[in-house]
């Protein structure tokens, strides 16, 4: 999954060329930096690599939401649908903003269940953010309809899913705005960064003004730009966007090599009849991160996840139902309302009510649902080995199940 792991002397190249200049900033030192500019070349990689008219780099995936939905005008009293199933990271970006984050139940494509979403639409609505998650996507034909009936904004978090297409387009290209992280685990990295792909000129323009204070960048001096409204740093630094723009050209690679290994894993575990794999809409754009598969019941799931534990196997397997960072069941400091800084009581009140709503669906769904981490680092011996382990537990934990039932 992660482009970490394939390390090289390209990255360190790119990082060379801006430790050569020592101009580390992004902006600006037009002399100095001589005609070093990373994070301008990585923009550029990215639009022509994704198809997208504009992107706009930042200092991590989590300020890419945050400038995505300012940007979008998404602020005081809208409300913004996003699955009980992500990364903590998208409820932050909508709380950052001031917005309320209304979490709904997913389904079997480990995205935003579109029956789920409409009944969640009230007059305050205003943004649909379905989360690509684990390298999949959402139902995006349906959710796309759903946006366009109650005209609202489609913003995509594909921070997981680099790579993942739908119906020819790339995941995040697709709504208004979407978003990469490009933090060290996934599938390239800056170290920490972010980008927001989007196609309109205006939104772009707003995007790259509120990551760097509310700069204009109309001229050629830095200290003479114009504050057209307030901004934030979000700024990616050229360091940062020397190992990303290594790792874009890397991308089709690391691509290869998980579709390759997520294949072999993906048909050793299809033997077994237990098993089934997570819906994909569109099972040609699988960036093959992870494979997402599911057991028949809870209780079986638990007791493959307590054998893969005592067998020592279970590194790389996610049971995100037990997780503290991806799922609604361990976020209490979200159901809580747990802030450093006071929330406005009216929007703690709204945050607070995740607390109270009904995620069965989405229990049914997670607790029978394990991800295995793809390494781009796998030998073929080493995938087999290790499917077989894990086919091994399955086997035993189904076998022991019927008997008892
Ligand atoms: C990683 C991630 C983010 C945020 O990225 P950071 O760069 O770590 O801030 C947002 N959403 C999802 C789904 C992610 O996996």
């Amino acid at each position: 999954m992660p482009g970490f792991e394939l390390w090289s002397d390209k990255e360190r190249k790119e990082v060379n060329d801006v430790l050569e200049t020592g101009i580390l900033m992004r902006y600006g030192f037009d002399g100095p930096r001589k005609g070093i500019w990373k994070s301008k070349e990585l923009e550029e990689a990215i639009c022509k690599r994704f198809g997208c008219n504009y992107a706009q780099l930042t200092s991590s995936g989590t300020a890419a939401l945050s400038t995505a939905m300012s940007a979008l005008g998404i602020g005081y009293g809208d409300e913004v649908i996003t699955p009980s199933f992500t990364f903590v990271a998208s409820f932050e970006a909508i709380l950052s903003v001031g917005a309320v984050p209304v979490l709904v139940d997913i389904d079997e494509t480990l995205t935003l269940a579109p029956d789920a979403v409409r009944n969640a639409i009230t007059p305050k609505t205003k943004a649909i953010m379905p989360v690509h998650m684990c390298g999949g996507m959402a139902d995006m034909d349906a959710l796309q309809a759903i946006c366009k009936e109650h005209n609202l904004f489609l913003l995509e978090d594909a921070c997981q899913s680099i790579g993942g297409t739908y119906k020819g387009k790339h995941l995040g290209t697709i709504g208004d705005a979407g978003t990469f992280s490009f933090d060290f685990v996934k599938t390239i990295t800056c170290a920490e960064g972010g980008v927001v792909m989007m196609n309109s000129k205006e939104l772009y323009e707003k995007c790259d003004g509120y990551t760097d204070h509310g700069h204009d960048h109309k001229g050629a001096d830095r200290g003479a730009d114009l504050h057209p409204f307030i901004g934030y740093n979000y700024r990616i630094s050229e360091l940062h966007a020397a190992v990303g723009l290594a790792q874009i050209q890397r991308l089709d690679e690391f691509l290869a090599i998980q579709k390759k290994n997520h294949g072999i894993l993906k048909n050793m575990l299809a033997k077994l009849p237990g098993v089934s794999f997570r819906h994909i809409p569109d099972p040609a754009g699988d960036s093959c991160s992870f494979v997402s598969w599911f057991l028949p019941t809870k209780e079986a799931t638990v007791a493959v996840v307590n054998e893969m534990k005592a067998q020592g196997i279970l590194a790389g397997n996610f049971y995100w139902f037990d997780n503290n960072w991806h799922y609604i069941r361990k976020w209490d400091h979200l159901k809580n309302a747990t802030t450093l800084n006071s929330l406005h009581p009216e929007l703690k009140a709204r945050v607070m009510e995740q607390a109270n709503k009904d995620f069965s669906a989405s229990d049914e769904v997670m607790g029978r649902c394990i991800s295995t981490a793809i390494s781009l680092l796998w030998t073929e011996e080493q995938i087999k080995e290790k499917g077989e382990k894990m086919v091994a537990a399955i086997q035993k934990v189904l076998n022991e199940q019927t008997i008892t039932n």
